[in-house]
């Protein structure tokens, strides 16, 4: 999230939210400018926000109908392998980003699949949206590359699932930053912290300022 803060798509915005879908699905939000973290930094478990009470999906915190057990990248698979009846060695190795591969070729069970992720994702961003009203969405993970099959339906559901008002000029993208996006968080935070933190900060900074000092001086030879 603070990477996207920081170098991607919500530079230039004060209230996003940031949907990872991996494994796992999480929400990072940013409202006026600040990162919101909750009690126990727990905000953001929109994965296991009930998207279908009544759907035999379960998910891997035990209950059923979360988002995470619709439209987490190994429910996307299991889904698909289970629609198009493939099992054993036809199905070794598929993975999320053949499923959306296969419904941009027409293929109606990973379509329909990704029917009933892209909607799910949309209905749970949608009381994210109703009640946080941000200006901007990014979708990251293993959606990457996906905006053309996933993020039509995700955008129907939300104009379907929201309040007018709140939709106008809601932008829906996709990040720029990549899948290494973790590891620019991890960078991002790191770096905030150590500018909070003089002594940190000359610990960190010194040694670099020396060696490019040196580059340069070596450079200017
Ligand atoms: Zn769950």
């Amino acid at each position: 999230m603070l990477a996207e803060r920081w170098l991607g798509r919500a530079q230039d915005h004060k209230s996003g939210l940031f949907l990872i879908i991996e494994r796992g699905i999480g929400l990072g939000m940013f409202l006026d400018g600040k990162p919101v973290g909750g009690w126990h930094a727990m905000a953001g478990e929109l994965g296991h926000c009930k998207v279908d009470p009544n759907a035999g999906d379960r998910c891997g915190c035990g209950a059923r109908g979360c988002l995470e057990a619709i439209a987490s990248s190994p429910n996307i698979v299991r889904q698909y392998l289970a629609r198009a009846g493939l099992r054993g060695r036809r199905s070794a190795g598929l993975g999320v980003k053949e499923v959306f591969e296969r419904a941009r070729q027409g293929d109606l069970a990973a379509m329909a699949v990704i029917e009933r992720a892209g909607d799910a994702i949309g209905l749970a961003l949608s009381h994210a949206v109703n009640l946080l009203n941000p200006e901007i969405i990014v979708l990251g993970g293993d959606v990457l590359g996906a905006e053309d099959v996933l993020l039509p339906i995700v955008r129907r559901a939300l104009r379907h699932y929201v309040l007018p008002n709140l939709t106008e000029d809601l932008k829906i993208v996709m990040s720029g930053l990549g899948l290494d996006i973790r590891l620019k968080g991890a960078a991002s935070l790191a770096l905030r912290k150590s500018l909070e933190d003089g002594p940190l900060l000359r610990t960190i900074c010194t040694p670099l300022v020396m060696r490019h000092g040196r580059v340069a001086a070596l450079t200017a030879r």
